[in-house]
């Protein structure tokens, strides 16, 4: 008789226990899988696709604002997240349901621990998610200056996110770290009001890389979180939270959606995060209390149609990655080597100077369970950067000549990718904070995709042939449909 349940609510908590019971395990079968597999499957089950989905074996898209419910009492057992649901596509929907498992699977391989993940709009929307918690009012000490402390090699948005939107229009003080091999710096900056520590690795464009385990030690020791953008590594080849972070932002545009179909980020954590400030809810499971406290009143979720997009790319992830990188490390021979070009800088080659810290992080994730391979092999993705001797003009007289590689402010993706940072992503910060992140005129981004790399070699070399006039570059034509100069023929 005890064992009834007196409510309507406590009888549907009941029966959602079975629902969780049965989710616990696929979870616990799934985390004994191999990364691969984990990537393809997530915990869409067969059970899952039955019960919820009229067995289809992809997993569901409902483009839907909102749930029903039965009645009053399940409606309020929902909405007081007493039982799984996803009420509103603001807080939740099933198709993000089963991308932010697969996401916490993936960054959490091999990692031991609990993980868990809460996806958002855009890259940029996660940074802020994963940061402003931590810059709130503290009540019991409301005066405390605080401060926060970053690589200064970052992503173009994250620069003016931290140094704008942060720290001159809220005047929250930001300690850049300069050089963030020099843990020395680090342990300088850091003090009992640092609320939060992030570091970008590998850095977009200009691949910094820092000593990540020492460095969230020193976080640690202080009472700071440690979060890291890991974007252009992606848990395939290297995952922070097994490295000693607390948190990791993934700008999932890139790497992880390679087709370009569309914006998304997500925030992965562990369970329990290093943190002196904040409420015991915030540290315990850090990505869950975004998605069902600040996110859900932000409101910076991710559309269910672009979490299916990411599903289905994310399904081949390792290989691409292999792909790619070993691509890119042919690429980045060939211009080593090209008389025209004055510095080439790529992670995997031996002469890049911080190639040696990177080898102790970057490894393609189960290549000792790949009979390619058999052991632990290193691979260090698809980003590089190269100088073009000359100056800027020499730069954009090569970069105009390209005819295979896409010029566009983009990276990760299935086809090579080119961009001139100092006049595009990094456009913003200006002349000092460029100085400041090492981006010069003449340095040119390249992302390497899946084509044959023989043929970027050779769009390259035609390229750089066209700065001394010896190639004619393509005439480009003047207007794009849909784009704001054929807006301009209208007015
Ligand atoms: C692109 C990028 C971001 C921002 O992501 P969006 O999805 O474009 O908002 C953040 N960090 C890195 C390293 C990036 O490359």
């Amino acid at each position: 008789m005890s064992n009834q349940p007196k409510t309507g609510v406590e009888r549907y908590v009941q029966a959602a226990g079975q629902l969780a019971q049965q989710r616990k395990q696929d979870l616990a079968a799934m985390r004994e899988c191999r990364f691969d597999t984990i990537a393809v499957h997530g915990l869409y089950t067969a059970s899952e696709a039955l019960n919820f989905n009229q067995g289809a074996i992809i997993e569901p898209v409902y483009l839907c604002s909102s749930q029903a419910y039965r009645d009053s009492d399940e409606m309020e057992a929902a909405l007081s997240y007493q039982i799984p649901t996803w009420c509103y596509s603001r807080i939740a929907n099933p198709s993000l349901y089963y991308l932010e498992n697969t996401l916490a699977l993936l960054e959490g391989y091999g990692f031991g621990g609990e993980v868990s993940a809460c996806a958002t709009s855009s890259g940029m929307a996660a940074i802020a998610s994963a940061t402003d918690p931590f810059l709130n009012v503290d009540p019991k000490n409301p005066h405390q200056k605080i401060n926060f402390v970053s690589t200064c090699q970052v992503y173009g948005g994250t620069f003016q996110q931290f140094a704008v939107r942060k720290a001159q229009e809220r005047g929250i003080e930001l300690r850049w770290i300069r050089n963030s091999a020099d843990l020395g710096e680090w342990e300088k900056a850091i003090d009992e009001n640092t609320r939060f520590v992030y570091g970008e690795m590998p850095s977009n464009p200009g691949l910094a890389f820092f000593d990540l385990k020492a460095v969230a030690e020193l976080a640690h020791k202080r009472g700071a979180p440690m979060i890291v953008d890991s974007t252009v590594a992606s848990p395939a080849l290297m995952r922070p939270l097994t490295f000693g972070a607390d948190i990791v932002v993934q700008s999932v545009t890139k790497s992880m959606t390679s087709s370009g179909f569309g914006i998304a980020g997500a925030v992965i954590s562990r369970k329990n995060i290093t943190s002196t400030f904040g409420p015991e809810e915030m540290k315990a499971d850090f990505a869950m209390y975004l998605k069902t406290l600040p996110n859900r009143d932000n409101g910076q979720n991710l559309s269910p149609m672009n979490a299916i997009l990411t599903l289905n790319d994310l399904r081949t992830l390792r290989s691409k990655m292999d792909l790619m990188s070993r691509s890119t490390l042919t690429v980045a021979r060939f211009l080593e080597k090209h008389p025209k070009i004055e510095r080439v800088d790529y992670l995997g080659l031996e002469s890049h100077p911080l190639h040696t810290l990177a080898r102790r992080y970057m490894f393609l994730v189960d290549a000792e369970h790949d009979s390619a391979y058999g052991s632990p092999t290193n691979r260090y993705g698809h980003l590089m950067s190269f100088r073009v001797q000359g100056g800027a003009q020499a730069a954009r007289t090569m970069f105009d000549g390209m005819r295979r590689i896409w010029r566009a402010t983009d990276l990760g993706r299935i086809k090579s990718v080119a961009t001139i940072p100092a006049i595009s992503t990094h456009q913003q910060q200006g002349e000092a904070g460029r100085e400041l992140a090492d981006i010069p005129g003449n340095m040119i981004r390249l992302c390497v995709g899946a084509e044959h790399p023989d043929d970027i070699i050779a769009d390259l070399d035609q390229a750089l042939a066209c700065i001394d006039g010896k190639v004619s570059r393509p005439v480009p034509s003047t207007f794009s449909v849909g784009g704001a100069s054929s807006a301009r023929l209208v007015d």
